[in-house]
């Protein structure tokens, strides 16, 4: 009988503990978890911000289908140490624990800052689900909110922050909003609707230390000396790895661990899956390997091989997520430029309501990236596209219209990301407010509406 480990319960870990047990019903599967809270769906936490408490229906029906699976759960327990030459761990609690086979899914958290000794209250690194609580108990007395970081985080959390009421500032350290896959038309349109909803975007620099008064935060100071006011700080980036047992083990590469596409690592019977993993083969032009779709996909193609399946992982590296209410889907070399590239963007005001821009890029003849940007319609299309590296030709030319064309339609249905797992689906042009769709990759339930500027929006039931 196989010992299976699997170090982290988030969503990699958990697809992995699926697809072990649908290829071993006898195997025994052990996860460790370093926190108490249930499982949730990380992508939501911003969504919780004020509210406190998890989405009770995403935990749920993810707590029943793992009970059925027979796994060992230990929570609240971290792995310390991995001993890959005796084939075991070492736990928090000081228990040695051993394995045949070990996955690492452990994600990533976010970095302290520098200037923070630990001595001044209101900061706080945006991470788990007891952050979110902490964040809820102090908001009512906070007046100046600043969050920082150019992360998938520090857009959920400044999403939730305007839902609950809670105007803030927001500071990234680059000159442009993600620039590796924003071109400065989506970058400018994303911009404005910051701006109208009442979050300062400040653009191009770091913190460099903080103020505070009877050990209260009050002040931010950034690069050039201007102080920003602030009594409550949010921090969501850099993103690092932090499991130090790792580097004794060589597998660390900086800020992740190398695998290759059965998302083996360099030692035997040891994968990684989810954020924690870097693709060895990836191309990625210095876009993140991180995000949710990607590691559910990985834990499943991790867990399946760990049981002696021969997956491969390949994919276009991709940004999905929703800034305010907008989605967006940015796939491979979404803001290519210069030589041997051809860009084509549609011929509607992207600049008005309902802010929809499309960009897609052809470099050498090839699809290499696409750019979805309020509606998500074709990115399933157009992903594939990327995949193969279809010539201009090959490619659908009523898709490409669809995207480019403002009043051309073929296709009778609306893009939307799963608000979960941000998968794009299509729902039927009629959906009214009130229908319930299905995700097809996290089976949840959602119930669309239909806003005024007549983008359609999901919400978990
Ligand atoms: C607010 C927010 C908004 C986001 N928005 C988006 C989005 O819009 N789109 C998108 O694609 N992605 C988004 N993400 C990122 C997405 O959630 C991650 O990419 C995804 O959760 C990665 O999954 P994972 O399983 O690799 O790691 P995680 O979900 O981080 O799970 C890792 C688990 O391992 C546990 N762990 C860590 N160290 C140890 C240890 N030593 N021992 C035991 N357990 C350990 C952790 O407690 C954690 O539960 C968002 C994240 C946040 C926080």
């Amino acid at each position: 009988m196989n010992r299976y480990m699997i170090i982290g319960a988030g969503i990699a870990g958990r697809q992995a503990a699926t697809a072990i047990r649908q290829r071993d019903d006898s195997g025994e599967i052990t996860m460790i978890e370093a926190q108490n809270d249930p499982y949730f769906a990380r992508p939501m936490l911003g969504d919780l911000i004020g509210r406190g408490t998890t989405a009770p229906q995403l935990s749920r029906e993810n707590q029943r289908a793992m009970s059925q699976l027979e796994i060992k759960f230990i929570t609240g327990v971290s792995v310390k140490e991995l001993r890959h030459r005796e084939q075991k761990t070492l736990l928090s609690t000081g228990q040695i624990l051993p394995y045949d086979r070990l996955l690492i899914a452990q994600g990533n958290r976010t970095a302290p800052l520098r200037c923070d000794k630990g001595d001044i209250s209101g900061i706080y690194y945006m991470d788990k689900m007891a952050d979110i609580k902490a964040i809820s108990s102090v908001l009512g007395n906070m007046r100046s909110v600043v969050v920082f970081g150019d992360s998938y985080q520090s857009m959920g959390v400044v999403r939730g922050l305007h839902e609950h009421g809670v105007k803030s500032t927001l500071i990234i350290p680059t000159e442009q909003l993600w620039p590796e896959v924003l071109d400065v038309v989506a970058a400018s349109i994303i911009e404005n609707r910051l701006a109208q909803s009442g979050i300062e975007l400040i653009k191009g620099v770091s913190i460099q230390a903080l103020l505070a008064d009877n050990g209260a935060l009050r002040n931010i100071i950034v690069d050039g000396g201007d102080q920003i006011a602030a009594d409550l700080l949010i921090v969501t980036a850099p993103q690092m790895n932090e499991f130090t047992g790792l580097t004794e083990s060589g597998l660390t590469t900086p800020n992740g661990i190398m695998v290759n596409g059965g998302l083996e690592t360099d030692i035997n019977n040891i994968f990684a899956a989810g954020d924690i993993a870097k693709l060895k083969t990836a191309t990625t032009n210095g876009i993140t390997q991180l995000g949710w779709l990607r590691a559910w996909t990985q834990g499943q193609i991790a867990g399946s091989n760990m049981a002696g399946g021969q997956l491969n992982y390949s994919d276009v590296p991709s940004v999905r997520t929703k800034i305010m209410d907008l989605d967006l889907v940015c796939l491979g070399q979404s803001a290519a430029q210069g030589d041997g590239v051809k860009v084509e963007t549609g011929d509607y005001p992207y600049d008005e309501m309902p802010y929809i821009y499309k960009r897609m890029a052809f470099k050498e003849g090839k699809a290499v990236g696409a750019l979805f940007l309020g509606d998500v319609n074709e990115a399933g299309v157009v992903d594939e596209w990327i995949k193969k590296g279809l010539t201009r030709q090959q490619c659908n030319p009523d898709v490409l219209r669809n995207m480019f064309q403002l009043h051309f339609q073929s296709i009778s249905a609306h893009g939307l990301l799963c608000p979960v797992c941000k998968f794009h689906m299509q729902i039927e042009d009629e959906a009214a407010t009130g229908s319930v769709v299905t995700c097809p990759v996290c089976g949840l339930d959602f119930q669309v509406e239909r806003l005024e500027n007549g983008r359609l929006h999901a919400t978990a039931v």
